[in-house]
């Protein structure tokens, strides 16, 4: 007898749900989006304990028949294509007919519809698969879905949930992102009856990521509007000041569908090549229109990822079209018309008065001082002509050493040191945990790099190098990498001694939070009091900073806090050791600004001997390498004066 049979409907959406329903936030994008499907024009959405308790999900779309509504929950059941040729032209988020089956076999759902203002609706119930009721009852037009008890009757997934934390983390996410791909829908979203977000649904891009990220990060972002003959790009993306330490900061959208893809980030993050320091990302929203055939959106079970079927033209359309927005924006400001530059954002606007213009000028022995070296304080609201050339010249340098490295056998020193983080894998970019890790490894263990060899001075390059000899060889030494190493080293040890007094902001910077990103900032205010920040919860969304350590780089004090806010809201957990660490790279970083600065023989001196007593002196915090080196025997070589 034969042993394979099909499984019972029942049995196989329980399955299909294991795919669909991961977590409350997939429920919660699938109902978003059959709303969406349905032609809402506002969605509003309600979750208790991280949607784990309840979702409510309530639209003024079409509604659905009631006659259609058993059907809608029942396996591969959908009114959004019909035919094979169909799946190749999707223009709804929907099409698989999964989701209401899968969800309704794993919740107690409630569905509420009415397909017109006639006030008769109609009401089913199920639990777990199984219908309960269905009747008729009073309903205003469009439908509302309510999600009970998610995985009740399946508790090995239930296990597998995160807090409720984390879990509305996702909810936000997916209410954020579908408010970003829809700005003419209103959203409300409230959380265990805390309104959390709301959006206009007038259109307007901007006012909705002014209600996500802050009116000042909408202020900092400049509208995209770009034609070809295959799509259309619209959206918007921060000017290069405006940036975050992961790459969530960037939302793309395709057909009004959120989606995860190489293919537009790849080149979008090339556009800004050189303008943002590494691992920074944009924030952006790109907002992508094509003919659905351009397009394949089966290709993942949460349909977050598509295949392009022209995809080399799309990367180039997308770079061209960034590069075209940024540079219309002056955001490489010439020398004679620097302040043609909008200010680049609220931080710099707010605390310029602290600081004393400080000009450009040589570095001298003496500030090459016992403690710190202060080369340079950023003060202009503008990215510097320096920081960008600077920039440049750092992709260079590794691009040079990674080349000497294969071709010419040059031998850097960096090689010898077990923090080294190779060139080729810096070449690949935006990889920052590895790099970060390999990083700030250094300073915490006991060195295991060998001494510094001893150098002496014979001149600088470009402004950029110090070039050194000595009995092996000649060196060159990237000086503002050195500068960083010695500057993070120092910060190192400083937010080690919490204990050093912090000082009160002359004027207290405020600093305006997402509503989700605000609890998280609650919770975990401690940890920045611990390396000597006070930040003060200032109701709403706002904190206000009240102190910072007095040694904190004058006149970066927000935007360093900034930087540690948005390190510690990425974390799953914050470990105070961890948070010193990426503190003291965020210092160093900002303390040493440029590289294009004439040095004196004293300084450079000065600044090699302290590179020689610093624990690690091969590799800046950020990974990479400070000096190269051309062995006696490799010039000879390369000079033909020694055959091998
Ligand atoms: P799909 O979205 O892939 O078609 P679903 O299981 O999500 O499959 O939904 C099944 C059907 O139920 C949809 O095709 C649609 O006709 C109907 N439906 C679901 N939600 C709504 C809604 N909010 N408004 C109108 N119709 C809906
Ligand atoms: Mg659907």
């Amino acid at each position: 007898m034969g042993v394979i049979r099909p499984l019972d409907e029942h049995l196989a959406n329980q399955i299909a749900a294991g795919e669909v329903v991961e977590r409350p936030a997939s429920v919660l994008k699938e109902i978003v989006e059959n709303a969406v499907d349905a032609g809402a024009t506002r969605i509003d959405i309600s979750a208790e304990e991280g949607g784990l308790n309840l979702l409510r999900i309530a639209d003024d779309g079409a509604g659905i028949a009631a006659d259609d509504m058993v059907i809608a929950f029942q396996r591969h059941a959908t009114s959004k294509i019909a035919t094979g040729k169909d799946l190749f032209q999707i223009a709804t988020l929907g099409f698989r007919g999964e989701a209401l089956p899968s969800i309704a076999a794993v919740a107690k759902v409630k569905c509420v519809s009415a397909i017109d203002h006639s006030g008769l609706g109609r009401v089913i119930e199920i639990e777990g698969g199984a219908f309960k009721t269905d009747s008729e009852i009073n309903a205003p037009k469009g439908t509302e879905m309510v999600v009970k008890d998610l995985f009740f009757n399946t508790p090995a997934r239930l296990k597998y949930m995160k807090t409720v934390q984390t879990e509305l983390g996702h909810l936000s996410d997916v209410v954020y992102r579908q408010a970003l791909a829809r700005p003419d829908i209103a959203f409300t979203f409230v959380h265990n009856g805390n309104t959390l977000l709301r959006t206009p649904g007038n259109g307007d891009l901007r006012q909705v990521v002014a209600a996500i990220y802050g009116t000042a990060s909408a202020k900092a972002m400049i509208a995209l509007s770009r034609e070809h003959p295959d799509y259309t790009l619209t959206g918007v993306t921060a000017m290069p000041t405006e940036t975050r330490a992961n790459r969530n900061a960037v939302t793309l959208i395709v057909n009004g569908r959120y989606v995860r893809s190489q293919a537009i980030m790849q080149p979008l993050l090339q556009a800004y090549h050189t303008l943002l320091p590494l691992h920074r990302y944009p924030l952006s929203v790109l907002d992508l229109k094509m003919h659905p055939t351009l397009v394949d959106v089966n290709v993942h079970p949460a349909k977050l990822e598509v295949r392009f079927s022209k995809e080399n033209e799309l990367r180039a359309f997308i770079e061209t079209a960034i590069k075209d927005a940024l540079s219309s924006q002056a955001y490489i400001p010439s020398g004679t018309n620097q302040r043609t530059a909008k200010p680049s954002s609220w931080v710099q606007e707010q605390i310029r008065f602290q600081v004393p213009p400080v000009t450009e000028k040589a570095i001298t022995a003496d500030m090459v001082s016992d403690n710190v070296i202060s080369e340079h304080t950023v003060t202009e609201d503008f990215v510097s002509k320096e920081a960008i050339s600077e920039a440049t010249i750092e992709v260079q340098t590794h691009a040079n050493a990674a080349r000497n490295d294969r071709v010419s056998e040059t031998q850097p020193v960096y090689r010898n040191s077990s923090n080294f983080v190779s060139p080729e894998r810096k070449q690949q970019d935006r990889i920052p945990d590895e790099v970060w890790k390999a990083a700030f490894a250094a300073p915490e263990q006991k060195s295991t790099a060998p001494a510094f060899p001893e150098l002496s001075w014979i001149g600088q390059l470009h402004g950029t190098y110090i070039v050194a000899q000595n009995d092996n060889g000649l060196y060159l030494i990237d000086q503002h990498a050195a500068h960083e190493r010695i500057n993070y080293e120092y910060y190192y040890e400083k937010f080690g001694r919490p204990e050093e007094a912090s000082q009160e902001l002359l004027l207290p910077v405020t600093l305006e939070f997402a509503p989700d990103e605000s609890t998280v900032m609650r919770a975990r205010l401690a940890a920045f009091q611990s390396a000597g920040v006070y930040l003060e919860d200032f109701g709403g969304n706002t904190f206000m900073i009240r102190a910072v350590p007095h040694w904190f780089p004058d006149g970066d004090e927000a935007a360093i806090v900034r930087e540690m806010a948005e390190w510690v809201l990425h974390e799953k957990s914050v470990d105070l050791h961890t948070l010193r660490e990426q503190a003291a790279i965020m210092c160093s970083c900002k303390a040493s600004i440029k590289a294009n600065q004439a040095q004196s023989r004293e300084a450079g001196e000065k600044l090699l001997q302290r590179l020689g007593s610093c624990r690690q002196p091969y590799t800046c915090p950020h990974g990479r390498p400070i000096v190269v080196s051309f062995s006696t025997y490799e010039l000879e070589k390369m000079f033909k004066r020694v055959m091998s």
